[in-house]
Protein backbone atom coordinates (compact mmCIF):
# COMPACT_ATOMS: atom_id res chain seq x y z
CA UNK A 1 0.00 0.00 0.00
CA UNK A 2 1.28 3.16 -1.10
CA UNK A 3 1.96 5.97 1.67
CA UNK A 4 2.20 9.33 1.00
CA UNK A 5 1.24 11.49 4.28
CA UNK A 6 2.42 14.97 4.32
CA UNK A 7 3.28 16.21 7.60
CA UNK A 8 4.00 19.50 6.44
CA UNK A 9 1.83 22.40 5.13
CA UNK A 10 3.51 24.55 2.70
CA UNK A 11 4.17 27.89 3.65
CA UNK A 12 2.26 30.36 2.17
CA UNK A 13 0.68 33.84 2.89
CA UNK A 14 -1.12 35.99 1.37
CA UNK A 15 1.71 38.28 0.09
CA UNK A 16 4.83 35.86 -0.38
CA UNK A 17 2.87 32.97 -2.94
CA UNK A 18 3.97 29.08 -2.40
CA UNK A 19 6.90 28.36 -5.69
CA UNK A 20 4.79 25.10 -6.30
CA UNK A 21 1.55 27.32 -6.72
CA UNK A 22 3.49 29.88 -8.31
CA UNK A 23 4.79 27.58 -10.86
CA UNK A 24 0.70 26.65 -11.58
CA UNK A 25 -0.27 30.33 -11.85
CA UNK A 26 2.30 30.38 -14.44
CA UNK A 27 1.39 26.96 -16.35
CA UNK A 28 -2.45 28.84 -16.22
CA UNK A 29 -1.48 32.23 -17.35
CA UNK A 30 0.39 30.99 -20.29
CA UNK A 31 -2.35 28.22 -21.08
CA UNK A 32 -5.13 31.66 -21.02
CA UNK A 33 -2.63 33.59 -23.38
CA UNK A 34 -2.17 31.24 -26.17
CA UNK A 35 -5.95 30.96 -25.88
CA UNK A 36 -5.86 27.20 -24.87
CA UNK A 37 -8.62 26.70 -22.50
CA UNK A 38 -9.52 27.96 -18.93
CA UNK A 39 -7.72 29.34 -16.46
CA UNK A 40 -6.15 26.28 -14.40
CA UNK A 41 -2.51 25.29 -13.95
CA UNK A 42 -1.03 22.60 -11.93
CA UNK A 43 2.45 20.78 -10.92
CA UNK A 44 3.00 17.54 -9.88
CA UNK A 45 5.90 17.70 -7.05
CA UNK A 46 7.76 14.34 -5.94
CA UNK A 47 10.19 15.26 -3.20
CA UNK A 48 10.36 18.86 -3.60
CA UNK A 49 10.88 18.50 -7.25
CA UNK A 50 8.66 19.43 -9.93
CA UNK A 51 8.32 16.11 -12.34
CA UNK A 52 5.21 17.28 -14.15
CA UNK A 53 3.12 20.30 -15.27
CA UNK A 54 0.17 21.27 -17.09
CA UNK A 55 -2.86 23.71 -17.94
CA UNK A 56 -6.11 23.32 -19.17
CA UNK A 57 -5.79 22.69 -23.05
CA UNK A 58 -9.48 21.54 -24.12
CA UNK A 59 -9.97 24.04 -26.73
CA UNK A 60 -6.62 23.35 -27.86
CA UNK A 61 -6.45 19.96 -28.08
CA UNK A 62 -10.36 19.59 -28.72
CA UNK A 63 -10.35 16.87 -26.03
CA UNK A 64 -12.58 17.64 -23.15
CA UNK A 65 -10.17 15.61 -20.73
CA UNK A 66 -6.94 17.88 -21.02
CA UNK A 67 -7.77 19.59 -17.75
CA UNK A 68 -4.71 21.18 -16.01
CA UNK A 69 -4.59 18.38 -13.58
CA UNK A 70 -4.51 16.04 -15.99
CA UNK A 71 -2.27 17.37 -18.39
CA UNK A 72 0.12 18.01 -15.38
CA UNK A 73 -0.59 14.05 -14.36
CA UNK A 74 0.60 12.56 -17.75
CA UNK A 75 3.61 14.45 -17.79
CA UNK A 76 4.56 13.74 -14.62
CA UNK A 77 3.86 9.70 -15.68
CA UNK A 78 5.85 10.35 -19.06
CA UNK A 79 8.19 11.84 -16.76
CA UNK A 80 8.75 9.52 -14.19
CA UNK A 81 8.12 6.33 -16.59
CA UNK A 82 5.10 5.11 -14.42
CA UNK A 83 1.53 5.25 -14.56
CA UNK A 84 1.56 5.08 -10.11
CA UNK A 85 2.39 8.56 -8.83
CA UNK A 86 2.62 7.55 -4.95
CA UNK A 87 4.95 9.81 -3.10
CA UNK A 88 3.78 12.59 -5.35
CA UNK A 89 1.77 15.93 -3.98
CA UNK A 90 -0.26 18.14 -6.95
CA UNK A 91 -0.40 22.21 -6.41
CA UNK A 92 -3.37 23.44 -8.85
CA UNK A 93 -4.70 26.93 -9.55
CA UNK A 94 -8.49 25.50 -8.62
CA UNK A 95 -10.22 22.82 -6.57
CA UNK A 96 -10.25 19.70 -9.25
CA UNK A 97 -12.98 18.53 -10.63
CA UNK A 98 -14.73 14.98 -10.26
CA UNK A 99 -12.82 13.68 -13.24
CA UNK A 100 -9.47 15.16 -12.13
CA UNK A 101 -10.52 14.00 -9.01
CA UNK A 102 -10.69 10.59 -10.15
CA UNK A 103 -7.25 10.97 -11.83
CA UNK A 104 -5.57 11.86 -8.76
CA UNK A 105 -6.50 8.73 -6.59
CA UNK A 106 -5.92 6.36 -9.48
CA UNK A 107 -2.65 8.14 -9.80
CA UNK A 108 -2.10 7.39 -5.93
CA UNK A 109 -1.65 10.76 -5.16
CA UNK A 110 -2.15 11.65 -1.72
CA UNK A 111 -2.35 15.32 -1.48
CA UNK A 112 -3.69 17.91 -3.38
CA UNK A 113 -3.25 21.85 -2.58
CA UNK A 114 -5.71 24.04 -4.48
CA UNK A 115 -6.02 27.95 -5.19
CA UNK A 116 -9.60 28.44 -6.17
CA UNK A 117 -12.95 26.34 -5.04
CA UNK A 118 -15.58 24.53 -7.18
CA UNK A 119 -17.65 27.90 -5.87
CA UNK A 120 -15.24 30.22 -7.47
CA UNK A 121 -15.09 28.45 -10.62
CA UNK A 122 -18.81 28.49 -10.78
CA UNK A 123 -18.54 32.25 -10.20
CA UNK A 124 -16.72 32.39 -13.56
CA UNK A 125 -18.91 30.30 -15.47
CA UNK A 126 -17.71 26.69 -14.92
CA UNK A 127 -19.97 23.58 -14.21
CA UNK A 128 -17.45 22.06 -11.44
CA UNK A 129 -20.32 22.30 -8.71
CA UNK A 130 -22.84 20.66 -10.78
CA UNK A 131 -21.11 17.64 -11.16
CA UNK A 132 -20.48 17.45 -7.23
CA UNK A 133 -23.63 17.72 -7.07
CA UNK A 134 -24.60 14.65 -8.92
CA UNK A 135 -22.36 12.85 -6.92
CA UNK A 136 -24.16 13.81 -3.74
CA UNK A 137 -27.86 12.86 -5.31
CA UNK A 138 -28.57 16.18 -5.26
CA UNK A 139 -29.42 17.06 -9.35
CA UNK A 140 -28.87 14.78 -12.44
CA UNK A 141 -26.18 15.77 -15.14
CA UNK A 142 -26.17 12.40 -17.21
CA UNK A 143 -28.49 9.68 -16.49
CA UNK A 144 -26.55 6.48 -15.54
CA UNK A 145 -28.01 3.28 -15.53
CA UNK A 146 -27.03 -0.41 -14.90
CA UNK A 147 -27.43 -2.55 -18.13
CA UNK A 148 -26.56 -6.37 -19.60
CA UNK A 149 -24.57 -7.04 -16.17
CA UNK A 150 -24.37 -10.35 -16.82
CA UNK A 151 -22.96 -10.41 -20.10
CA UNK A 152 -20.49 -7.91 -18.63
CA UNK A 153 -19.61 -9.95 -15.50
CA UNK A 154 -18.58 -12.49 -18.14
CA UNK A 155 -15.60 -10.47 -19.15
CA UNK A 156 -14.84 -10.23 -15.65
CA UNK A 157 -14.68 -13.44 -15.01
CA UNK A 158 -12.17 -14.18 -17.69
CA UNK A 159 -10.01 -11.02 -16.24
CA UNK A 160 -10.40 -12.61 -12.41
CA UNK A 161 -8.71 -15.84 -13.81
CA UNK A 162 -5.99 -13.46 -14.97
CA UNK A 163 -2.97 -12.34 -12.58
CA UNK A 164 -3.17 -8.78 -14.43
CA UNK A 165 -2.64 -6.06 -12.16
CA UNK A 166 -5.84 -4.28 -11.42
CA UNK A 167 -5.41 -1.18 -13.48
ZN1 LIG B 1 -10.79 18.67 -14.02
Amino acid sequence: MAQNNPTTTPSSTANSTNSFMAAALDEAYAGISAQEGGPFGSVVVKDGIIVGRGHNQVLHNQDPTCHGEMQAIRDACNNLGTHDLSGCELYTTAEPCPMCLGAIMWANIKAVYYGCTRFDSADIGFRDDAFYQQLEGETTVVNLSEFDREACLELFHVYEQSNASRY
